[in-house]
């Protein structure tokens, strides 16, 4: 039902996805489509739907809109980023298939293929990605699939998605790209090399924190076709609310992360200066270890960052209580600035062990910054920071 557009430009796909469709009304944004059932024709006649899990048409177009940004050929929206991941799963590997996942991907990811394979359904090995020595199994273990997630969760680090679509496609195996800290506006896996991006669209994509939603993309149309297949078999798909504020979200998509991305600099910049900060992890600084890659494959540094703070922890909760324009929260992406303490939250899950050989220490704090005024959240940092210095 919808007609592509064409454009270079993502600000034009992303505003102009699913526009001027309604052939009744000539609505210019197109309605949201509750039904979950179609009418026939007629005896035997159906019509391009019959049923919303399989297709529904407020999801068709954030399909298309997806597809179009991250240059796929096809794209499945699911219920949450963690449905999308397991339907990759579910298509791609089958017992005995190996999947070659980073050592710090998402927690939520991690725990899945833990448990998923665990009961046999297929084997997992976690890696370090930039680790040439830990890389070459890829190349000996011959891995059905490989998942890259660039930057990682908490510390930012980059992996070079080039140089490990080439190594896993050299030994067979399907590449697959988390691209959710970047968005397409940011970072498009598949001109990278890779086969496959999926997205927590609950972050950046929605950009509102108000849908929980996923999405698989693939380069190859019989492999986007296999996946909206099995979508509607295991019936992840996401509904139509969700799919109508997930387009409405992505009108916004790349001047709200552009945005974000210029007052995550300066606040980068004015953390790694100040006296009670130890490391300040953000690709833009020159002094990530990451910079120069992310440079490269990155068409912007994002809107995340990290940071230790030199503090006791019985005062971590006095300094979060200073701040006024971070909420204390998980998730990332949306248009308010957040806050999150590492250990005690979003890598809760983890053990203390595996949290110092990931790097991660206690006094880890990661931040997701929005729309509001940069020089309102550094006033806001600054405050909460010297307020802990008397
Ligand atoms: C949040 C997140 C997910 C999971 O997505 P949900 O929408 O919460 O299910 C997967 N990967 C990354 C990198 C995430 O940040």
């Amino acid at each position: 039902m919808s007609h592509s557009i064409q454009s270079e430009h993502l600000e034009t796909l992303s505003v102009r996805g699913g526009l001027n469709q309604d052939q009744q009304f000539g609505c210019v944004v197109p309605p949201i489509y509750l039904s979950s059932t179609y009418n026939f024709n007629d005896y035997n006649e159906p019509r391009a739907h019959d049923y919303s899990r399989r297709g529904n048409p407020s999801r068709d177009l954030v399909q298309d809109t997806l597809a179009q940004l991250e240059g796929g050929a096809g794209a499945v929206v699911t219920s949450s980023g963690m449905s999308a991941i397991h339907l990759v799963c579910t298509v791609l590997l089958k017992p005995g298939d190996l999947l070659i996942a980073p050592i710090d991907c998402y927690g939520g990811s991690y725990r899945l293929f833990d448990s998923v394979a665990k009961r046999g359904a297929f084997d997992v090995l976690f890696i370090d990605q930039n680790d040439p020595e830990q890389l070459n199994a890829i190349v000996t273990k011959k891995p059905k699939v490989v998942l890259v997630e660039t930057p990682s969760n908490p510390l930012l680090n980059i992996v070079d998605i080039q140089k490990i679509s080439q190594l896993a496609h050299q030994s067979g195996a399907i590449v697959v790209a988390d691209n959710t800290f970047l968005s397409p506006a940011l970072q498009q896996p598949l001109k990278l090399g890779a086969d496959i991006v999926v997205h927590s669209c609950t972050k950046y994509l929605n950009g509102h924190s108000d849908v929980v939603a996923g999405t698989v993309i693939c380069k190859d149309p019989a492999l986007a076709m296999e996946m909206a297949w099995w979508g509607n078999n295991i019936g992840v798909t996401g509904g139509a609310f969700d799919s109508y504020l997930l387009l409405r979200g992505i009108r916004t998509l790349v001047p709200r992360i552009k945005q974000q991305e210029q007052s995550a600099m300066h606040i980068a910049t004015f953390l790694a200066a100040h006296p009670l900060i130890e490391t300040v992890y953000y690709p833009g600084l020159v002094t990530h270890k990451g910079h120069e890659l992310a440079k490269a494959q990155q068409t912007g540094f994002g809107a995340m960052l990290s940071f230790e703070l030199k503090l006791e922890e019985s005062r971590f909760s006095e300094f979060l209580n200073h701040l006024s324009f971070f909420t204390l929260a998980e998730s990332l992406g949306g248009v308010e600035s957040l806050i999150s303490h590492t250990a005690t939250m979003t890598h809760a899950g983890m053990s203390e062990e595996a949290r110092r050989a990931a790097g991660i220490k206690s006094n880890l704090f990661r931040l997701s910054v929005g729309l509001e005024a940069y020089e309102d959240l550094i006033l806001d940092l600054q405050a909460a920071l010297d307020a802990m210095a008397d």
